[in-house]
């Protein structure tokens, strides 16, 4: 059932979950499914968490937060943790570019692709190209490698920093990742991507949160939004529930999809966990948050095909710290046409969103005058960039707004607005929490892997099965 707003929570739960996004949801949806009691709690007013969208202009523009690309392996999680209608919705993205000073390629981001211009364009033998993909394929989660992704690029690419940048950037841009991450982070993220290209979901972000939502109450998940949970309460070392607006609902596990800091320091309380653990938890380091603009077209504006998603830089090398400036000039542009992302929307319109990742500090130590500067001059530069590829896209946007780390912190919670959750060492933390305290589970971005749109939900149903392993014990 769907709570209302006002109802007040009387009944006792096998599980409740804090926090909607893909985590939260896939882990709610197995265990209802499973035959659990479940309860789901969102501060916001809808599900999702990142996998979000908003409305301008009464419902005219819409907009995909988070929707811009994901690895061929969400359609397998799809149809495993959600249905057939959802994983049949998943849809190839055709064309991605990179357009910057080192080069300008289209591909389909396949490892055939990607073989081909490497060997062609960049002139690196075959073999060199095989044994780096073939590499990469054998890197296993529990190697114990100490690799930098810095070190796997001059392992085999040795100062080719044009190749590096092919190989490296789209990842960079995507979650944060930088050379000095452990390699095993890349391999594992880019194995995936490469495997079979790009994947969105046809339809929007709207759309298929709609379908989880409905897969969700015929799963007899109780829902509850506008409600955030203000403690996770725990007696005799063990966790029995949470505390929402001053009452107190019981369970015998909880799952947290919060940030996994937030999770251990403020929901729980740094009292009731060994004092080495509560130092790992504050030493995790978050990840990069980032930026958008949203434009929106007019009615009937046309644009050429200037490809789905498309990376531009001026800057003359690759440099992930560059990336991460508030004076940047590498963005990624996905573009939204409406026949092919939302087909379902009579009259839908362009949408074209760019993004670039930033510093949350950057935006936070600004005076509001210099935020709202900042912002604009943003705007600006983005719309000048765009017109590099659409020389007249000034006259035909109708919306234009932009987001930074701020926006992204106020609406999902996650400290800093970090985007990707945590480095790499918030991964054992979460994965040891409910070893740590029993009855306490993460699943929340966390350690670069278990993010995004494909790690979420496999670490939401990975979460899911601990659950019911420690259901099954006569918690
Ligand atoms: C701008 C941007 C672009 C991105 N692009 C892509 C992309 O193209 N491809 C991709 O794969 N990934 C992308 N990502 C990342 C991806 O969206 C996230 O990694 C993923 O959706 C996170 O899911 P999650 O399960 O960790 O939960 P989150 O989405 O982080 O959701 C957590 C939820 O918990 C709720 N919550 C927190 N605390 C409480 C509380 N106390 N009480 C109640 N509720 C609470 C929050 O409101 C939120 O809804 C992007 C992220 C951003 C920000």
């Amino acid at each position: 059932m769907l709570y209302k707003v006002r109802d007040e929570i009387t009944k006792d739960y096998d599980v409740i979950i804090i926090g909607s996004g893909l985590g939260g949801m896939t882990a709610a949806n197995i265990l209802g499914r499973h035959g659990h009691s479940v309860l789901l709690l969102e501060s916001h007013n809808k599900l999702g968490g990142f996998a979000t969208w908003f409305f301008r202009d009464d419902r005219n523009h819409v907009f995909d937060i988070s929707l811009h690309g994901f690895p061929v392996g969400m359609i397998k999680t799809c149809r495993k943790y959600w249905n057939k209608e959802i994983a049949d919705s998943i849809i190839q993205l055709k064309d991605v570019r990179f357009v910057n000073p080192q080069f300008n390629v289209q591909t389909d981001f396949t490892k055939e692709h990607y073989t081909q211009v490497m060997v062609e364009k960049f002139g690196v033998a075959k073999e060199t190209v095989d044994a780096f993909f073939s590499f990469l394929g054998q890197m296993n989660f529990f190697d114990n490698s100490q690799m930098t992704n810095g070190e796997l690029f001059e392992k085999f690419f040795p100062g080719r920093n044009d190749v590096t940048r092919f190989l490296m950037e789209p990842i960079t841009y995507a979650n944060g990742s930088t050379l000095e991450d452990p390699a095993i982070t890349y391999g594992i993220v880019f194995s995936n991507f490469m495997s079979k290209g790009v994947y969105t979901f046809k339809g929007g972000t709207d759309y298929l949160i709609g379908k989880m939502k409905d897969e969700l109450l015929k799963n007899n998940v109780d829902i509850k939004l506008q409600a955030k949970v203000e403690k996770i309460n725990i007696q005799n070392g063990k966790a029995t529930g949470v505390t929402l607006n001053g009452k107190v609902i019981r369970a015998k596990a909880v799952l947290s999809n919060g940030n996994i800091k937030s999770t251990v320091l403020n929901l729980t309380g740094e009292e009731h966990f060994p004092k080495e653990f509560v130092e790992k938890t504050k030493a995790i380091r978050l990840n990069s948050s980032s930026c958008q603009v949203y434009m929106g077209l007019k009615e009937g504006a046309t644009i050429p095909y200037i490809g789905e998603l498309v990376f531009t830089s001026q800057y003359p090398t690759y440099d992930p710290a560059r990336l991460l400036d508030l004076k940047v000039s590498s963005r990624t542009f996905s573009v939204y046409y409406p026949k092919e992302s939302r087909p379902q929307v009579e009259n839908a319109r362009v949408a074209i969103v760019s993004s670039t990742n930033c510093h949350y500090d950057d935006w936070k130590k600004l005076t509001p005058e210099e935020y709202e500067a900042e912002k604009s001059l943003m705007i600006e530069e983005t719309i000048k960039g765009l017109e590099a590829f659409i020389p007249d896209i000034r006259d035909q946007l109708e919306v234009v707004e932009a987001a930074t780390p701020l926006t992204v912190e106020r609406y999902t919670l996650h400290p800093k607005g970090t985007s990707f959750g945590t480095k790499f060492e918030g991964l054992e933390v979460s994965m040891n929490l409910h070893k740590t305290l029993p009855g306490l589970f993460h699943a929340g971005s966390v350690g670069i892997i278990m993010s995004g749109w494909l790690g979420a939900a496999n670490y939401g149903a990975i979460q899911a099965n601990a659950i019911e392993s420690y259901l099954g014990t006569g918690a």
